[in-house]
C-alpha cells in the first residue's frame, strides 16, 4: 500500500490505478465499522482509496480535535491487511494552507440537526470531501449510514456540483448489543458505556411503530423515547423525510429515524430507517459486487 500526503502526489498516484476506484474517506482510529466500508469498496472495484484526515474544518471551537483519537501506525497496518491500494494522509497545513478561505455551503440540509448543533460542521465536511473527490477522483465514495445527515449532505454536494462520483452509503455496524461502533465511544464512562445501548433500543422501537402502521409522529416517538436509559439524555430525536430532514407531520414508510443521545460530554450518533413499502431502504445502496458487473457487461 503506497502512502502519499499531497494533493498532487495522490492525483497523480490515483490516476495510475485500475478503475472503478473506491474511495473510503476517515478519520482515522479505525474500527469494524470502517473496515466494512474498506471491505465493500474492495468487493465493489478494482482498486480502493482509504484517506486519513482529522479535518480541523469540521470541528467548532471547544469540540475534541485535539483529543481525537490518532492511531496512525495501527490503522496502516488495517488497511493494508484490507488490500488498500492507496493511503491518502495529508497533513493540515497543507489541506488548509495559509490563507485558505473557500468553503462549500450545501444550504438547507446543513443546517438541521446535526448543523444546528454543530454550526460549521457540514461545510467543513462538505468542502473536505469536495477536496478529496478532486485530489482522487474515484468512481465511487463509500460513506457509513451512522452519520445520516452527513450522507444526505454528501450527496447533495456530488449532484448540485455535478460531481462524477457514485455515493454509496453502508449499514452501521454495531457491537452485538447495538451500539453503533465510533471512535468516540472510547470517551465513554463504564454508567455511559451500560446505558448506551438503549439509544438504538429506542430508535428500533419507533421504526417498529411505524412499520406497524402508527403515523402520528407523537404517538411513534412515545413508543421508544422512555426506552433511554439514565445517564444518557436526548439532545434530539425526531422522525424526518430521508431526502430533505424535513420532520415528518404524517410518518409513513419510507421514513428515518433521527437522533443523539448526550452522554456527558459525548454525543451518540444514532438513526435507524422504516423501508417503504417496495421494501426498499431510502437510504442504503445495494450491494454491486465487481464480479457480478462484470459479468453483466459480458466479453469485452
Ligand atoms: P469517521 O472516521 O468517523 O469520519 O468515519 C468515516 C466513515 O466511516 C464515515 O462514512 C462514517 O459514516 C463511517 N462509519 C463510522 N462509524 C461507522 C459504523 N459504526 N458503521 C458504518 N460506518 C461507520
Amino acid at each position: 500500500m503506497q502512502t502519499v500526503r499531497t494533493p498532487g502526489s495522490a492525483r497523480a498516484i490515483a490516476r495510475t490505478l485500475k478503475r472503478p476506484v473506491g474511495l473510503v474517506p476517515t478519520m482515522g482510529a479505525l474500527h469494524e465499522g470502517h473496515l466494512a466500508l474498506v471491505r465493500r469498496a474492495r468487493a465493489e472495484n478494482a482498486s480502493v482509496i482509504a484517506s486519513i484526515f482529522v479535518n480541523p474544518l469540521q470541528f467548532g471551537p471547544g469540540e475534541d480535535y485535539e483529543r481525537y483519537p490518532r492511531a496512525f501506525a495501527r490503522d496502516f497496518e488495517l488497511l493494508e491487511a484490507e488490500g488498500v491500494d492507496l493511503l491518502y494522509a495529508p497533513a493540515a497545513e497543507r489541506m488548509y494552507r495559509p490563507g485558505f478561505s473557500t468553503s462549500i455551503d450545501v444550504g438547507k440540509l446543513g443546517t438541521v440537526f446535526e448543523g444546528a448543533r454543530r454550526p460549521g460542521h457540514f461545510t467543513g465536511v462538505a468542502t473536505v470531501v469536495a477536496k478529496l473527490l478532486d485530489a482522487l477522483e474515484p468512481t465511487s465514495l463509500y460513506l457509513g449510514q451512522k452519520d445520516v445527515q452527513q450522507t444526505a449532505v454528501l450527496r447533495q454536494l456530488v449532484s448540485d456540483l455535478d460531481l462524477p462520483t457514485n455515493v454509496v452509503v453502508a449499514p452501521t455496524v454495531r457491537e452485538p448489543d447495538g451500539l453503533a461502533l465510533s471512535s468516540r465511544n472510547a470517551y465513554l464512562s463504564q454508567a455511559q458505556r451500560h446505558a448506551a445501548p438503549s439509544l438504538h433500543r429506542a430508535l428500533a422501537a419507533i421504526a417498529a411503530a411505524i412499520a406497524s402502521g402508527v403515523t402520528e409522529p407523537a404517538v411513534a416517538l412515545a413508543a421508544g423515547a422512555p426506552l433511554l436509559e439514565a445517564p444518557l439524555e436526548w439532545d434530539y430525536l425526531a422522525i424526518v423525510d430521508p431526502q430533505s430532514f424535513a420532520p415528518c407531520e404524517r410518518c409513513e414508510p419510507p421514513a428515518l429515524v433521527v437522533a443523539v443521545a448526550r452522554a456527558g460530554a459525548t454525543r451518540l450518533l444514532d438513526n435507524v430507517t422504516v423501508p417503504g413499502a417496495d421494501g426498499v431502504d431510502p437510504i442504503l445502496t445495494p450491494e454491486r459486487p465487481l464480479r457480478t458487473r462484470v459479468e453483466l457487461r459480458g466479453p469485452a
